[in-house]
């Protein structure tokens, strides 16, 4: 195997479903030659890099691999945070107090936000679009040339958009009608929709008979089965420059999802504001800037990596038990790491060891 392809997933940057600029959270690592053949595929969708890999019959994982890149194309244009879909009609209806009927994909993907959202305390709070609206963080070049004013923030914080707002009501004819009882509540699902991605992919590979895949949404990585009968080695990304922190293996049904403050920010007046809000102040959330999550279920590390970080340096580990995530790496500003007991145990460090490292 080359070196490229054994480096296949590797990411660059760009601005898409409400995530904008991400940057690598995770990639594979090279191992030793790898003797099945893995059918791949590089698409850039969802304002980012995505690679898929399958074992397998190449036929097979060829077309199976359309169909993916076919239906991420469809997410990221219904689930768009700020471009013309599904999603922006319904934000309009929203913030003009009328309901609307929407696709049992989007049902779903909202009850499942809504659900997450709840179990994280509203840290994970999808609801809050306006809020990043107003950060600039919904659109794909910077608009504002200065942070929003503090009355700006403080009436959206007092109006406190949530999830819980929403009522998704499946109606006699077996559509789902979605209505607000908060005009302020609009919907971005940049913290969420990757995971639901992810999901999807392999459940299709799975459903196609291909159970040893991986898929790569701009470091958010969810892998299946092995490869070429051993764990699949993933890189998580040093939140300074560009090298890897450390080295993670997984296997079976895992999702390893990285949030950090580093993959997207605004700098004004020489000052970074990352794109994760913390929805009690309204402003962007700084003191953990990466933090990684393996889960089965890749929506729910999405949305868990994204609390987490909202969450902050003390209070990460409540959020995560709440959530039922036991496996969680936090990696402060000043460098240091705090891991669960169960995540310890799998996290090899690449390069010096970080000076302040915390089992809780
Ligand atoms: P992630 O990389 O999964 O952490 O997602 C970050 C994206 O989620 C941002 O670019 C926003 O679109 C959105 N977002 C920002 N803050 C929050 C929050 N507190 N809860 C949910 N989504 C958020
Ligand atoms: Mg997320």
């Amino acid at each position: 195997m080359s070196m490229s392809r054994r480096n296949f997933l590797k990411t660059t940057l760009g601005v898409g479903i409400g995530a904008g600029m991400l940057g690598l959270g995770a990639s594979l690592l090279p191992t030793t030659a790898a003797h099945a053949a893995l059918t791949t595929r590089e698409m850039y969708v969802f304002g980012t890099l995505v690679n898929l890999g399958a074992e397998g019959d190449t036929a097979q994982a060829q077309q199976a691999l359309n169909t993916i890149e076919q239906r991420f194309l469809l997410m990221n244009r219904d689930w768009h945070a700020w471009k013309a879909g599904e999603l922006s009609t319904l934000n309009s209806a929203l913030a003009e107090g009328r309901s609307m009927a929407v696709s049992d994909d989007l049902a779903s993907l909202l009850r499942g936000a809504r659900d997450a959202a709840q179990a994280s305390g509203d840290l994970f709070n999808p609801a809050l679009g306006k809020l990043i609206a107003l950060w600039d963080f919904q659109s794909d070049v910077q608009q504002r040339s200065a942070p929003p004013a503090a009355e700006e923030i403080a009436a959206l914080c007092a109006s406190a958009p949530r999830m819980s707002d929403l009522r998704i009501e499946i109606q006699a004819d077996g559509c789902y009608m979605v209505s607000s009882r908060n005009p302020d509540v609009r919907i971005d699902l940049g913290g969420y929709a990757k995971g639901v991605a992810l999901d999807w992919a392999l459940d299709h590979l799975a459903a196609e008979d291909l159970h040893n895949a991986v898929v790569n949404l701009g470091g958010n990585l969810a892998i299946a089965g092995q490869r070429d009968g051993r764990p699949w080695h993933i890189g998580v990304r040093h939140p300074q420059g560009e090298g890897v922190i450390a080295a993670i293996d997984a296997q079976g049904r895992e999702a390893v999802v990285t949030s950090g403050t580093y993959e997207r920010y605004r700098e004004w007046d020489g000052q970074r504001y990352p794109h994760i809000i913390d929805p009690r102040s309204g402003r962007p959330a700084t003191h953990v800037v990466s933090a990684t999550v393996i889960h089965a279920d890749a929506a729910w590390a999405d949305a868990a990596a994204t609390a987490l970080v909202v969450a902050g340096t003390q209070d990460w580990p409540e959020i995560a038990a709440r959530m039922g995530i036991t496996q969680v790496m936090v990696i402060d500003a000043e460098g240091g790491v705090g891991m669960t007991a169960v995540m310890a145990p799998r996290v090899s460090f690449v390069g010096a060891r970080p000076a302040r490292v915390e089992v809780v």
